[in-house]
Formats: structure tokens, C-alpha cells, sequence
């Protein structure tokens, strides 16, 4: 099969699939003819261009974006395309099919992960013939990459992309999503019906790979938002440069992801606080352990690290946010035990 050089393959008479439904559905022209090939590679265009937008956002603001940047989009040749709308499922005017899928912050579906390792992305409405679930079907008929935004808190998205439609559920008014790696963001260059060996298995584990970041975001912005954006010990402001520090290690079965476990540190902070340079005790009162306290070196050590002793960290207003008095006495009992130690 002939590929051009976005990697959209042309459809020859013999292999008719899809054009019926792109001109059907969506009133395009015959993927055969000129027209309907320009709309593809209008279509292809268009979806590298976002993928490289956001990129490019990703690689300032880091994969927590705001609303207000995806819903504004970027301009291409001459044209606003926004990343994501008022609906899940959005298709930019620009574009003939759905760019973006998003679950809201305050979706009860929020996490719909199913045991097949997939996400299950919900129809719009009741309607399996609802354009916007039409549009929807079609991009995994055509291999179509997307944009799955996520939110984290109100106004706030982790994104991640390219994402594919792997199946379709009537019965259960849902899709089922799997998150790719973006090595293989490209256009399909597979015809429908051919799959290649080992996307499914690599799809599946990037997909549980993405679900984890995503539970470390969403913890991450509820610790930040409880703190608000400042670091608990310096109270340096930059979101940037904070991080959300679990008391006790994600490893260990106590480690949950929650605000009450968490402390929004900078990034000096953080790591002066897992490695044990630095406890914060029950009382919420800074100690840095005798050693450090003890050397003498430049004003990061002075002012950074020694001059926290003793001080009160700073904590969320409210108080089901408070860190577990029982967690911060777990942490700091094992700094007392390393820093008798030394
Ligand atoms: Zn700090």
C-alpha cells in the first residue's frame, strides 16, 4: 500500500475502507479523489501540529496544564484550534474528527481504569449514534491518534497522548482507551483490521504506566492546592519547583497517595527531607538532624537547610488536610534512630 509522506496511507479502489463513511459521516469528499485526500492530510496535519503544541507546553508548564491554555489552543495557518471544549469528546472546528477526549475533575468516572488495563471513556449521553460518539468510533476505524486530558483538580490537566480507541461497548454506553507511547504518535499506516504484533501488549503497559502518573499528578496538585503552592518549609512559591513529598514512601503500604501522607516541598526540600537531612516532627516543628546542624559551609546550607531548625512548617488552612500526626511520627522516629547513628 502506497504511504505519502505523513505516513497516511491512499486508499486504492481495492481497498475502499473508511472513504464510504468519511464522505456518510462527516460529508467529505472520496478519500479517492482530491478532495477527500485533502481533507486527511488536512486532518493529519492538524493532529501532529497539536501533539507538538503540546510538546512544546509540556516541556515549560510540565504535564499539569491549565484549562484556560488548552481551551485558547494555538493558531495554525490562520486558524484558532483549541485542544479541548465544553464536551468530553471535542472535535475543533478546523478538524473533521474528535481531537480530544477529557474526563472532568468531577466525574464520577473519574477513575475508569477496568481490569483489562484500558480506560473506559464514556459515551456522550445515552445516544451510541450521538455525533460526537460517531466521530469517536470513526478515529479507531482509522487508527486515529488522540489527546486524553485528565483532570486533576478544577481547572487544572494532566495530558497524555497519542491515545487510540481499542474498542467500542454499546451495552455499556463506554469505550475503552489505551494510552500509547509517543514514539508511536504517527499516523496509521496499518490498514483497519491489520494489527501489529505486540501493539497490544506494549499499549496495555504504557496505559498502566500513564494510569500511575496520573495518580501521582492528582496527588501532587491536591498537595499543592492544600499548601497553597508554597513549599511547607521555605515557603518558596513557584509551582515549577515544588514538589509533593510523600511522609512515608509510596512504596510502603502506608505510602497512599493523599494530602494527609503529603507535603509540598521544593525541590531542595524535598530531597533534604528523603534523605533525612531534614524531620518534621509531630508538632510540625522543623529539626535538622546534629551533623548537618553542625557543619559549616556556603548560605544554601546557612539559610536553606540550618536555618529551618526549630521552625514551624507552614500548613494547610483546613484541617481534614493537616499531615497524619501518625505518619510524621512514624518518619520521625526513623530519623531520630539514622541520626544517632551517625
Ligand atoms: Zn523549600
Amino acid at each position: 500500500m502506497a504511504v505519502d509522506a505523513l505516513g497516511m496511507p491512499f486508499y486504492s479502489s481495492r481497498h475502499p475502507t473508511g472513504s464510504y463513511r468519511w464522505v456518510k459521516l462527516f460529508g467529505l469528499g472520496n478519500p479517492g479523489n482530491s478532495r477527500g485526500m485533502f481533507e486527511r492530510l488536512e486532518d493529519a496535519r492538524l493532529r501532529v501540529a497539536a501533539f507538538d503544541w503540546l510538546s512544546a507546553q509540556v516541556d515549560v508548564y510540565g504535564d499539569s496544564l491549565s484549562r484556560s491554555i488548552l481551551a485558547e489552543g494555538f493558531e495554525f495557518q490562520g486558524q484558532r484550534v483549541p485542544l479541548l471544549g465544553p464536551q468530553g469528546i471535542f472535535k475543533p472546528a478546523a478538524m473533521a474528527l474528535p481531537l480530544s477526549i477529557t474526563t472532568s475533575p468531577n466525574s464520577p468516572y473519574n477513575d475508569a481504569f477496568g481490569a483489562d488495563g484500558l480506560l473506559h471513556y464514556r459515551y456522550r449521553g445515552t445516544d451510541p449514534d450521538h455525533r460526537d460518539n460517531r466521530g469517536l468510533r470513526f478515529t479507531m476505524e482509522e487508527r486515529l491518534p488522540l489527546v486524553y486530558f485528565h483532570g486533576l483538580v478544577p481547572g487544572r490537566y494532566f495530558a497524555t497522548w497519542p491515545v487510540y480507541v481499542a474498542g467500542d461497548s454499546p451495552e455499556l454506553l463506554a469505550f475503552s482507551i489505551a494510552v500509547d507511547d509517543a514514539s508511536h504518535a504517527a499516523v496509521p499506516r496499518k490498514l483497519p483490521g491489520e494489527v501489529a504484533e505486540g501493539t497490544d501488549a506494549r499499549r496495555r503497559y504504557v496505559t498502566s504506566l500513564t494510569r500511575r502518573r496520573l495518580h501521582q499528578r492528582a496527588f501532587r496538585e491536591r498537595v499543592l492546592e492544600a499548601y497553597r503552592h508554597q513549599c511547607a518549609l521555605c515557603r518558596l512559591r513557584h509551582d515549577e519547583l515544588l514538589d509533593a513529598a510523600h511522609i512515608i514512601p509510596d512504596a510502603e503500604p502506608e505510602g497512599e497517595p493523599v494530602v494527609r501522607n503529603g507535603l509540598a516541598l521544593c525541590g531542595l526540600h524535598h530531597l533534604a527531607y528523603d534523605r533525612f537531612f531534614i524531620s518534621v516532627r509531630p508538632d510540625y516543628v522543623i529539626e535538622v538532624r546534629p551533623d548537618v546542624l553542625e557543619e559549616h559551609d556556603g548560605p544554601t546550607l546557612r539559610y536553606a537547610i540550618q536555618g529551618l531548625h526549630g521552625s514551624l512548617i507552614s500548613l494547610p488552612r483546613q484541617h481534614e488536610h493537616l499531615p497524619s500526626i501518625e505518619h510524621l511520627t512514624t518518619r520521625h522516629v526513623r530519623f531520630l534512630e539514622l541520626a544517632n547513628v551517625r
